[in-house]
């Protein structure tokens, strides 16, 4: 080769080593190479920035030269010198102080640069500035930390990689006993759980779920949130166990009390009843009107009372049904042949018909009837018409209720089957009721296989629904009264 053909191509060489720099300075991430001794051959500007040193004065340093900590200059040596002899990389993160006094945090990955041989013939790397994802990290680790719940964070294969101190507190565990461990060897209790079902909802359809039971491993009652992350589950878990108990006894207060309730309010009727009779034969029409209303009013009281009894037991689950086969129709027009009595308004249409049977509970499943149809005629306008529509399909049968009432709010479509929810009016009493006849009717229908529904928009009325299952129940299980 001539020596001007030479010249040449060191200049060109050094015209692309040029190009090189001058690119890897515009990041701000550092990049750099190390010799075989972990001597920096290159670096880029930023690195050049932080240190305070020029191009040509980093060249032949390595990291003790400059003045690094020993253990981190040891550290970094070594990985450098790993990354030779395995020629496999190195990502690691370490905090660091520049000559400035600027602290950071830094990410690096160190890798091998190949001969044509397949030796290592020097280490590339990149360093980048993560100081502010520290403390963003850092920010929600203390919020974690500070928050009441205990919150926990699972990975793919369902081991443990955070755990807040509310969590430590509550499980009685160090993060030691959990990060790292899966959440079945740590607690072993939750297999075969309703818990573990949630967990596995959330990692493999990613559905995100609530509920609250009973662990008996720790004899608490734990409310848990569990919402599908990237990667994993993570889980907020609180012990609702003091809350458990108090509602304890109040079901039980409220099964004594109606329990107790009932006997008198039924002899008091009977009485009522007894007395209508005298009146209406002795010719005192006023007086029997009077205790006309008192029956009234005393079949309310017996309704509540019923009602009070039936959360009782679905609560303490002691409701059984006595399921036989019955065909639907019959019972569609008994029950509103018999609220038409009380209610003659608004008038109630039925449309469609199933024309086939069901094995059920007939009373309950006429009980459910009984209370969308009065809560229709309780919010429907008095001129307007309320239609129940009833049709089969191959797997079972479905009712519903239409009303052209208030309707309700999506947001509260959400909580009307729940326990004691009730939309007040404009007056406390506007629409009296204890908000239990849709989660009793939603229960009765649930515990029978089938499934309740509401669709309706606020201010445009209400479509209440339930669908049941030809055979939900076993023909002949005994009763529970
Ligand atoms: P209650 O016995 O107090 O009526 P329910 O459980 O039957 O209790 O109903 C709960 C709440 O659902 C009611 O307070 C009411 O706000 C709402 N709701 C039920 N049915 C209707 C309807 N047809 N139209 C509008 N709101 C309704």
């Amino acid at each position: 080769m001539r020596v001007a053909d030479l010249r040449k191509l060191v200049q060109q060489q050094e015209q692309q080593l040029r190009v090189f720099d001058a690119t890897l300075s515009t990041i701000a991430d550092f990049a750099y190479t190390f010799d075989r001794d972990g001597r920096f051959i290159y670096s880029n500007r930023s690195l050049l920035d932080l240190l305070g040193i020029t191009a040509e004065e980093i060249v032949g340093k390595n990291f003790f030269d400059l003045g690094y900590p020993t253990e981190l200059a040891t550290r970094l040596q070594h990985q450098i010198e790993h990354v030779f002899v395995t020629k496999e990389h190195v990502v690691d993160e370490t905090p660091f102080t520049g000559p400035t006094g600027a602290e950071g945090y830094y990410e690096y990955i160190f890798r091998p640069v190949f001969a044509a041989d397949g030796s290592v013939e020097m280490v590339a790397g990149s360093t980048r500035d993560v100081t502010e994802r520290r403390r963003v990290q850092e920010q929600s680790r203390q919020i974690l930390d500070s928050i009441s719940d205990a919150f926990m964070a699972v990975d793919t294969d369902w081991r443990f990689t955070y755990v807040n101190r509310q969590a430590e507190r509550l499980l009685t565990r160090t993060p030691g006993d959990l990060l790292g461990h899966t959440i079945w060897d740590a607690f072993p209790g939750l297999i075969g759980s309703s818990f573990e079902r949630a967990y596995r909802r959330a990692a493999e359809d990613r559905e995100s779920s609530s509920l609250t039971d009973y662990y008996p491993n720790h004899g608490r009652w734990y409310e848990v949130h569990v919402y599908p992350a990237d990667p994993g589950i993570t889980i907020y878990l609180r012990d609702v166990t003091q809350r458990k108990c108090l509602e304890k006894q109040k079901d039980d207060f409220l099964a004594v009390a109606s329990h107790e309730l009932k006997t008198p309010v039924s002899s008091i009727k009977a009485f009522a009843q007894v007395l209508g009779r005298r009146f209406t034969a002795s010719g005192d029409m006023e007086s029997a009107t009077l205790v006309g209303k008192m029956d009234n009013q005393l079949n309310k009281l017996t309704n509540l009372i019923s009602d009070l009894l039936d959360v009782t037991r679905i609560e303490s689950g002691q409701v059984r049904f006595r399921s036989h086969l019955f065909e639907v129709d019959p019972l569609v027009r008994e029950i509103t042949d018999q609220i038409r009595l009380t209610a003659p308004e608004p008038v109630i249409r039925i449309e469609g018909c199933a024309g086939c049977s069901i094995v059920a509970d007939r009373d309950r499943t006429g009980q459910v009837l009984m209370n969308l149809l009065s809560n229709s005629i309780k919010f429907a306008p008095v001129d307007s018409e309320i239609v129940v529509a009833v049709s089969a399909d191959s797997d079972g049968v479905a009712v519903t209720v239409t009303d052209s009432g208030m309707g309700i709010s999506r947001e509260r479509q959400a909580l009307v089957f729940d326990r004691f929810y009730r939309v007040l009016g404009p007056e406390p009493d506007t629409y009296p009721g204890l908000g239990l006849g849709l989660f009793i009717s939603a229960e009765i229908v649930r515990r029978q296989g089938g499934r309740v529904w509401v669709e309706s928009e606020e201010g445009a009325g209400s479509t209440f629904g339930f669908w049941l299952p030809l055979s939900g129940g076993e023909p002949g299980t005994p009763g529970d009264d």
